[in-house]
């Protein structure tokens, strides 16, 4: 488990090797479609050392950053999933399996007779059940929209200093 500290250093490190990904939606989340809070790496930080540029560029895996809202990104945390194709089926199911288990629907009369803090209890979790389904439908609406993806792009620097490795093989 990397510390905060370490995750720190491991960006500063790697980021250079991640280009920003933009959407046309502006700052929301590329998952969900929520208010995005921060950046997502794909693939993780973590991950980043076990896939040199070469090998993306030959399998054309992207290195990117994209805006991601802070329940998406705690749920993929350092999880091994190297592209955003990836990452999306994971939240997609991840969010389901987090609403099945919420899941017990109360009909209106039901819920009207129970008592006052009860009744709180009930609704608030049914709040909760309608961000996971809007979560779901904005992941699963993401994960079509293909052509909004990022996409392998040659890197300048990384590209040079490839041909540098390889003369002096
Ligand atoms: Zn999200």
């Amino acid at each position: 488990m990397a510390t905060k500290k370490h995750r720190q250093e491991l960006i500063k490190m790697h980021n250079h090797k991640y280009s920003r990904h933009y959407t046309t939606e502006g700052y929301y989340c590329f998952y969900c479609g929520d208010p995005a809070e921060g950046l997502d790496h794909v693939p993780p930080i973590s991950m980043i050392d076990t896939m040199p540029y070469e090998k993306r560029k030959k399998d054309r895996i992207p290195a990117v950053t994209v805006a991601c809202c802070s329940e998406c990104n705690s749920a993929l945390s350092s999880r091994r999933l190297s592209t955003v194709d990836d990452r999306l089926m994971f939240l997609e199911s991840y969010y389901d399996a987090k609403f099945k288990k919420q899941n017990a629907m109360w009909s209106e009369e039901e819920i009207s007779e129970l008592g006052f803090s009860l009744q709180k209890t009930v609704r608030a979790k049914q709040e909760k059940l309608q961000r996971y389904i809007h979560k779901i439908r904005g992941i699963q609406r993401r994960h079509t929209m293909v052509e909004t993806h990022p996409t392998f792009e040659e890197h300048p620097t990384e590209e040079e200093s490839l041909k540098y490795a390889s003369k002096t093989d």
